[in-house]
C-alpha cells in the first residue's frame, strides 16, 4: 500500500512526484496539477502532500499519510471553493497560516483544489506568498490547464507544473475492481462510459439512480418528438438538478445554521442583547449567501454533468457517421449512435452538439439554468 494508490493512470507524474518528495534537491515550493475534469488532480496533490509529510515519503500507513489523506493533518489545509470562486479573505488567512512554522510535519502544505476559481484579488494574495514563501511552506495548485484563462501567467511561472490525462479505461476499472470491491463486469461498463473520470465511474458503478438518470439524459436525443418533449425535458432538467443540489447541501445547510445559532447564543437576555442580535443577524446574512452560492455552484456541475454526457452522444454521432474508427464516449448506447448518424445529416449532428456547447457557455455566464436548456433542447429536438 501506498499514498500514490488513488492516482489512477498516472505513471510519469507519480514518479516526478515521488523523487520530489524523497529528495528535497528534486523539490520546488509551488507546484500547479493540470488536467481535465476527474483525471484525478486534488487527489494526487494530496498524495504528494501525504509523501511530504511521511517520514518514509508516502508508506500510505503512518500516521501522518493517514491524517492527510483524511483532510486532518495540522500542516495540511486544503481549500476547497464552495461557493463560485474563492475570495481574497479567505486567501488571505490561508496565506498566512501557510507561512507559520510546520506543527508536527516536515511542510507546512496549502493545497487549492480549483485555483483557476480564484478571484483576481484572492490570486494576488496568494501570488504574494508564492513570489516570497517561507522556507517550510509548499503550495500546491489545481486547475484545468496552465492557460492563463485558467491560472494567472505571473503565478504560472513560479509553479512546477505536472500535467495529468485522463485515465484510460482499463486503469480505472482495475482500480473499481481491485479497492472498491466492485463486481468486475460492473467495473468494465462504468470505466468505458465515464469519459475517464474515477469518481463518476465509481458513482454509476455503485447508485443505480446516477445510472437511471444517465439513461434518460441520453435517451432524449432520440426521444424527442416535438416541441413539447423539449420544453418537458428541459423542465426535468432544471428540476432534477435542483433536487439533487438541494439533497446535497440541505443537510450541511441545517448544521451550519445551528452552529451559527449556537456561537452567537441564540435566545440569550441581557444587557447587549440587541447589539448581539444585530450581529448574529449579519452573520446569518452572511452563512446565508455562502449556501447559495454554493447550492447554484452544485446545481450547475449536476447540470454540467448532463451536458457532458449529451455531448459526447453527439460526438459520438459525428464519429460515427464519417466511420471513424474512434472508442465511443457511451459505447453502451452504440445502437441509438448508429441510429442517430443515418437519420442526421453531419450538419444537424454538428449543430445539436454546437447547441450543447453554448448551453454550457450559458450557465457559465449565470444565464438562468432553465431558458439556457430550453434553448438547447429545442435545437436538439429540430436539429
Ligand atoms: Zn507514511
Amino acid at each position: 500500500m501506498s499514498v500514490w494508490d488513488d492516482v489512477v493512470g498516472q505513471p510519469a507524474a507519480v514518479t516526478e512526484l515521488a523523487r520530489a518528495a524523497a529528495d528535497p534537491a528534486a523539490m520546488t515550493h509551488a507546484w500547479l496539477f493540470t488536467g481535465p475534469p476527474g483525471s484525478g488532480r486534488s487527489v494526487a496533490a494530496r498524495a504528494f502532500a501525504a509523501a511530504l509529510q511521511c517520514p518514509l515519503h508516502g508508506c500510505g500507513e503512518c500516521t501522518a499519510c493517514r491524517t492527510t489523506m483524511h483532510g486532518t493533518h495540522a500542516d495540511v489545509r486544503e481549500v476547497v471553493p464552495e461557493g463560485l470562486s474563492i475570495g481574497v479573505d479567505e486567501m488571505r488567512t490561508l496565506v498566512q497560516l501557510a507561512a507559520r512554522q510546520p506543527a508536527t510535519g516536515r511542510y507546512q502544505i496549502l493545497v487549492i483544489a480549483d485555483a483557476d476559481r480564484l478571484t483576481e484579488r484572492a490570486a494576488n494574495a496568494l501570488l504574494k506568498a508564492v513570489e516570497e514563501p517561507s522556507e517550510q511552506t509548499v503550495f500546491l495548485l489545481c486547475a484545468p490547464s496552465d492557460h492563463p484563462d485558467d491560472v494567472p501567467i505571473t503565478i504560472r511561472s513560479r509553479c512546477r507544473v505536472v500535467p495529468l490525462h485522463s485515465p484510460p479505461p482499463d486503469a480505472i476499472a482495475a482500480v473499481l475492481a481491485g479497492r472498491d470491491g466492485i463486481e468486475p463486469a460492473t467495473a468494465r461498463w462504468a470505466a468505458s462510459v465515464c469519459g475517464g473520470h474515477v469518481g463518476r465511474a465509481r458513482h454509476l458503478a455503485t447508485d443505480a439512480d446516477a445510472r437511471a438518470h444517465r439513461e434518460r439524459i441520453l435517451a432524449m436525443p432520440l426521444g424527442l418528438r416535438g416541441l413539447g418533449d423539449a420544453f418537458a425535458a428541459a423542465e426535468e432538467l432544471d428540476r432534477t438538478a435542483k433536487a439533487e443540489a438541494a439533497d446535497l447541501s440541505g443537510t450541511r445547510d441545517a448544521a451550519e445554521r445551528e452552529e451559527l445559532a449556537v456561537a452567537m447564543g441564540a435566545g440569550g437576555v441581557g444587557k447587549g442583547v440587541a447589539a448581539a442580535a444585530r450581529a448574529a443577524r449579519a452573520a446569518e446574512k452572511g452563512l446565508e449567501r455562502r449556501q447559495k452560492s454554493r447550492a447554484t455552484r452544485t446545481q450547475r456541475d449536476v447540470l454540467d454533468l448532463a451536458l457532458i454526457d449529451l455531448a459526447g452522444f453527439f460526438r459520438d454521432v459525428l464519429l460515427a457517421g464519417c466511420a471513424a474508427h474512434v472508442a465511443l464516449t457511451s459505447p453502451d448506447r452504440a445502437a441509438d449512435v448508429h441510429r442517430a448518424a443515418r437519420q442526421w445529416t453531419p450538419e444537424s449532428a454538428l449543430q445539436r452538439l454546437e447547441a450543447v456547447l453554448a448551453c454550457r457557455e450559458a450557465l457559465d455566464r449565470n444565464v438562468k439554468p432553465l431558458i439556457a436548456l430550453e434553448a438547447m433542447l429545442t435545437v436538439l429536438q429540430q436539429g
